[in-house]
């Protein structure tokens, strides 16, 4: 970096020790350079002015031409409140002030023309706009269009707020030509039409229109999402090269045996597709680091199977973690009985395995005795090893921590292949983002003859007629679930609203005709795991659970899910619940009960539910409401320094991004050529400045 750029703020003009000393403790301002970064949030056309009988609540902040007609001053609490009856030539609104009333009430006059900024609120039938700016009305010089930067309290005290920030902005810009070096190949920056990286800073902060302002927000964009692709896909070579992984040569017997004789059903394209891109990982001689993306039911599990077969065939062992017992022991059966025919050995270890059983499976393990073992996190335990473990598969990976993954390393000399799926698809742009050193693997289609899930939303008049419809679908033969949020199992209220959730179902319910199962997170493993069974063989109708439920079990024959309070769901928690059903072949029906005033965002999340049955699409709507922060967790919260792209709107340009980053090491794998050299400074700032970020899984 050159000097200009990391002069101290303290030395900027207007900048004195006292605002400095606050630039950098509120918001991490050191130098010239990081005040250029701090870029403006939004912008405001003040040339254009609206008329009062415009105004509506989409409208944001609004600029008005008027004339203050009169004040009213009330007593609010222990302070005052003026209000200012202003008007223009289509009608009045109130300006209103809850602070400083008696000087601002001196500082204003009556019938002068001024202008007015501000938020408009409608309150009470009528529009009102709190604490406004008001000056007299004048043309700005610098054409009507000005940043807004976001400020704090002490800033604004100081006289940083968003306008004092304009005002230390200026003289830096001044001095700005000749001092901002070129990072993108020039090739780059003609094929895309960027500005100059000079261009964009001056133009970011000091647009002469929006179109300017867009574009100079568009170069700074591209920059920092092509250096975060490029970042991720170096990280991604390097981890590649250093690590190595078992060849698995053959197809092997087990594999052909089971493809060819015992298979259920035949495999879907995604299916064939997603298994070539693991049969190849696994020819590399390079370790496997995959996460397979699909849909509650499109199949993941048989994929999974074909892959452990084509490790056992090549003469290693396997494992298969799931989150909790219950699937487990699910995956367990299943897997048992579509192998019955074969000579395999599996077996199960969740918890609640006996510690004398244990201790045999352990040293079975060791002899190389199991060939696939399946089960919970018990499976993680460091005792738990084995002969010759190759492959890992870890299901439904969003319940599973990185730490944790990253234990099955250490079961082998060389790591063994490592496969997570996840039926909470991730928004592409945020799994090339998140995932950057992972490779992903997709199935985009389900298997033939579902019958895609009719999903309501009803409110608390519809009870009756709810219940009406499950009986119904009772006397039809079929199984219902209904589940109550349980977020936090110590939440008592949550709890109460279960049991009498379940009391209320069992009155409407009543045996011998109907029997009702309850499941939640307060009970001992074997009563849940009885109650389950029940379940799933069919000896009760109904299932009254919480969250529990919400991965991977499998009851074909169960066609509705009834959500209570679905408002207090998350998207993609209501599309994984939604999953448990429609797995047969009847007609399944998902059922949204919320109450009557839920909020925009709730009211939104139903809509979509109804809407659509695709994870993809249902996440990304997700992102557009929660951000990508709240969806990824905070743990990879450190990949969320964006300082103006956003991963949530910005989709788009993080693919187009990608695809240059990639180009980039294609033509120049090593970043050696002249015309690369800003990408390199950069580049190697980052790896250096990062150095423990690598791994994921
Ligand atoms: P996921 O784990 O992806 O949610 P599963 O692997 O549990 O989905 O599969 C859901 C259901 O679909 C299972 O009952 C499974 O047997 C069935 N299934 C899987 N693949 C196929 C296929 N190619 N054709 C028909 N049914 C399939
Ligand atoms: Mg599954």
């Amino acid at each position: 970096m050159n000097s200009f750029l990391i002069t101290p703020i303290e030395y900027l003009k207007g900048i004195g020790p006292q605002k400095a000393e606050l630039l950098k403790k509120e918001l991490g301002i050191f130098s010239f350079g990081d005040l250029l970064e701090f870029y403006p949030f939004r912008y405001v056309d003040r040339s254009k002015f609206q008329k009062i009988d415009e105004l509506n609540s989409q409208i944001g902040h609004v600029q008005i031409k008027g004339e203050i007609i009169g004040f009213i001053e009330s007593v609010m609490g222990r302070g005052k409140r003026l209000t200012a009856k202003f008007k223009d030539d289509t009608g009045i609104i109130d300006l209103v002030w809850f602070k400083g009333a008696s000087w601002i009430k001196n500082s204003l006059k009556i019938n002068v023309e001024v202008q007015i900024y501000g938020k408009p609120n409608f309150f009470k039938g009528g529009w009102s706009i709190p604490h406004p700016e008001i000056s007299k009305v004048h043309v700005n010089p610098q054409g009507g269009f000005q940043p807004v930067y976001s400020s704090t309290e002490r800033l604004t005290k100081a006289g940083l707020d968003s306008k004092g920030i304009v005002k230390v902005m200026a003289p830096l810009i001044e001095q700005l030509t000749g001092q901002i070096e070129e990072l993108i190949p020039l090739e780059l920056k003609n094929e895309h039409r960027l500005m100059s990286r000079e261009e964009a800073i001056m133009s970011i902060h000091q647009p002469k229109s929006e179109l300017e302002a867009r574009n100079a927000g568009l170069r700074l964009k591209f920059e920092e999402l092509f250096f975060l692709q490029l970042e991720l896909l170096f990280r991604k070579k390097i981890t590649l090269q250093k690590s190595l992984g078992y060849k698995f040569e053959i197809v092997g017997d087990q594999f052909n045996t089971f493809y060819d004789k015992h298979i259920p059903f035949s495999l879907t394209g995604a299916q064939k597709r997603v298994l070539k891109e693991i049969r190849k990982d696994f020819t590399t001689g390079h370790h496997m680091n995959r996460l397979l993306q699909g849909d509650v039911g499109s199949g993941k599990t048989l994929v999974a199977l074909l892959s452990i077969l084509l490790a056992i065939g090549n003469g290693f062992q396997t494992a298969l973690i799931a989150p909790t017992e219950i699937l487990s022991i699910q995956h367990f059966e299943s897997i048992k009985e579509m192998l019955t025919e074969m000579n395999i050995s599996i077996e199960l270890l969740t918890g609640s395995t006996k510690k004398k059983d244990r201790k045999v499976l352990h040293e079975r393990l060791l002899n190389g005795d199991v060939d696939l073992l399946i089960g919970t996190h018990a499976l993680l335990e460091d005792i738990v090893q084995f002969k010759n473990l190759g492959f890992v598969v870890i299901d439904e990976q969003h319940r599973f921590g990185v730490a944790q993954r990253a234990r099955m390393w250490k079961k082998n000399t060389i790591p063994p292949h490592v496969l997570i799926m996840t039926a909470t698809p991730i928004p592409r742009t945020l799994a090339m983002t998140f995932y950057g050193d992972l490779d992903v693997s997709v199935i985009d289609e389900m298997p033939p003859g579902r019958k895609s899930i009719i999903t309501m939303h009803k409110y608390e008049e519809s009870r009756l007629r709810m219940f009406g419809f499950i009986k119904e679908e009772i006397d039809k033969g079929r199984q219902v679930y209904i589940v109550f949020p349980l977020i936090m199992e110590s939440e008592t209220l949550d709890f109460n609203n279960l049991i009498d959730g379940f009391e209320a179902i069992t009155r409407s319910f009543p045996a011998p005709r109907h029997h009702v199962s309850m499941v939640h997170g307060k009970m001992k493993p074997a009563d849940k795991e009885f109650e389950m069974n029940r379940f799933v063989k069919g000896e009760t109708q109904i299932m009254v659970a919480t969250t529990v439920i919400e991965v991977g079990v499998n009851v074909p024959n169960a066609s509705v899910m009834v959500i209570e309070s679905a408002e207090r769901f998350g998207l993609s928690q209501l599309h994984q619940l939604r999953g448990r059903v429609g797995r047969g072949s009847e007609q399944s029906f998902c059922i949204l009960m919320t109450g009557e005033k839920i909020s925009k965002d709730s009211l939104k999340r139903m809509q979509t539910m109804v809407r659509t049955n695709d994870g993809f699409e249902i996440s990304e709507v997700d992102l557009q409401l929660r951000g990508p922060g709240d969806l990824m967790g905070t743990q990879q919260s450190g990949l969320m320094d964006l300082k103006i792209a956003d991963l949530a709107k910005d989709g788009a340009l993080v693919a187009i991004a990608r695809d240059a980053a990639k180009e980039l090491i294609k033509s120049d794998p090593t970043v050696e050529k002249k015309e690369n050299k800003g990408v390199r400074s950069v580049l190697s700032e980052m790896l250096r400045s990062k150095p423990n970020w690598g791994r994921i899984a």
